[in-house]
């Protein structure tokens, strides 16, 4: 016989409530109301993904429309006043946008970083050749890549060539309607017996990664090489450049599809390159509208995250620490006391729980689509290596504050611990004494031709960048 109760039993629903997490998809938490600001926003997104696909196209956009917010070229010596808005552009590859505080930089400066360049194919510095009738690119990649994925798709080509005479040459084909596109070619199945024998990694080699340009060659009797002089032909008739000025060129092949509405609830955008410019656009639209910071705020897209953040415009680079430190000159403040007391978001993609795949995750503490902005406390791999983490207390105060805002949000690891890993440019930054902490919006299929993100986690990365930029 049981024991008389002494006592009413516990109520499991309130205990549950009280004490434990659970995770419900974000869209039942969040009003229709918000939803529809959401996709409204995203309509936004959707435009600068069409319009910005490489670094340089990014920082010409934001250039634009920082310009038409009212920023300024940062002038290094002059002294800035409250509400003032800068911007400085380096090398039209990476760009940083700051918004003087009612307090300035003496507490520290309110840092939100993202990346702008995604993994694409580039071309080599001898690019064209021709072979068994056609003329081709050869290229190399950019970027960690699945490259059996980089074949039979449309591609486009987007750079700037500096021609041998200095003029510069902006290029962009395969994005308008009616221009010709360009692909990666692959071997039928039929004849791909060996092929398919080889691993996925095997499958497709890097040296194969090479973009079909032409078949028609000029006319002639005799000649060598006639397909790749007619695709010459028209380079220099359309951009006035010769096959030398490859040799000083940025040339970048990217797929060509324009972002899209995915599911038939249209809750997703699918488009290429949403790593990183899915926290970029947030970034960059919360330095635009942020009201009155009162520390001063800065917003930092850089360049050549894919590769390591190595590189003058990479935030392994010394540039972000320069212009912070002309701020804190202006104020009569050593620039390494502007940093320590310094915080930053490191706003960049995590990987979304994929349900195809549920066994490279790790559950309990994946990231879901539709369940707000990701929080990673770490990246990296293995045990923990090649990352910064965030303190307890610097998760607390982005935590409070995202409570405070109505941020959705939610906290998880990449994958699997030993599975693999990623880093962001948290610990570069972390390196200069700041406060870090990586957030970002969660994708699925990331680093393919076509990532999928939420666009109700899209809106809010934008709401928690916005809100830790007016935070007191
Ligand atoms: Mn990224
Ligand atoms: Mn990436």
């Amino acid at each position: 016989m049981a024991d008389k109760k002494e006592k009413p039993q516990d109520d499991v629903k309130e205990l549950t409530e009280k004490l434990l997490v659970t995770r419900k998809n974000g869209c039942t938490q969040v009003s229709d109301k918000t939803l529809e600001t959401a996709d409204k926003y995203c309509e936004g997104y959707k435009a600068f993904l069409n319009a910005a696909k490489t670094e340089r196209e990014v920082v010409s956009f934001a250039v634009t429309e920082a310009e038409k917010a009212g920023f300024v070229p940062f002038e290094h010596g002059k002294k800035y006043a409250a509400g003032e808005k800068v911007y400085w552009n380096n090398r039209g590859k990476a760009v940083i946008l700051a918004v003087i505080g009612e307090k300035g930089c003496r507490d520290g400066v309110r840092i939100a970083a993202a990346h702008i360049d995604s993994p694409r194919l580039d071309l080599k510095p001898h690019p064209l050749y021709e072979k068994d009738g056609v003329s081709l690119f050869k290229t190399h990649y950019y970027g960690g890549i699945k490259k059996y994925q980089w074949t039979t798709i449309p591609l486009a080509m987007h750079g700037r060539v500096v021609l041998k005479n200095g003029r510069r040459v902006d290029i962009c084909v395969g994005e308008r309607e009616g221009d010709p596109q360009f692909t990666v070619t692959d071997l039928l199945p039929h004849l791909a017996e060996e092929q398919m024998k080889k691993t996925l990694a095997k499958g497709v080699e890097g040296e194969n990664l090479n973009i079909f340009v032409g078949s028609r060659p000029v006319r002639a009797d005799k000649g060598d090489n006639l397909v790749k002089l007619a695709v010459m032909k028209i380079l220099n008739e359309k951009y006035g450049m010769t096959e030398e000025d490859f040799v000083s060129a940025d040339i970048e092949f990217v797929p060509a599809f324009r972002a899209a509405d995915v599911g038939f609830d249209r809750s997703m955008v699918g488009a290429y390159g949403n790593d990183d410019r899915v926290c970029a656009y947030p970034a960059l639209t919360a330095a635009l509208h942020a009201k009155k910071p009162t520390n001063t705020i800065v917003t930092v897209l850089a360049d050549r995250e894919e590769i390591g953040s190595y590189g003058n415009t990479g935030l392994e680079s010394e540039f972000l620490r320069y212009f912070i430190a002309d701020l804190a000159q202006a104020e009569d403040m050593k620039a390494r006391h502007v940093l320590s007391r310094s915080k930053c978001l490191s706003a960049d993609v995590t990987a979304a729980l994929d349900p195809t795949y549920e066994d490279a995750y790790e559950t309990t503490n994946a990231c879901y689509v539709n369940s707000g902005v990701g929080v990673c406390k770490y990246t990296g791999a293995r045990g923990k290596s090649g990352t910064s983490e965030a303190t307890a207390e610097y998760v607390s105060e982005v935590r409070s504050l995202f409570e405070k805002n109505g941020v959705l949000w939610q906290i998880g690891e990449m994958g699997r611990v030993d599975l693999g890993g990623g880093g962001t440019v948290a610990l570069y930054i972390a390196g200069l004494n700041v406060d870090v902490i990586d957030i970002g919006v969660p994708v699925l299929s990331m680093h393919s031709p076509f990532e999928l993100v939420s666009k109700l986690d899209v809106y809010m990365t934008y709401k928690g960048i916005l809100s830790f930029y007016e935070a007191e």
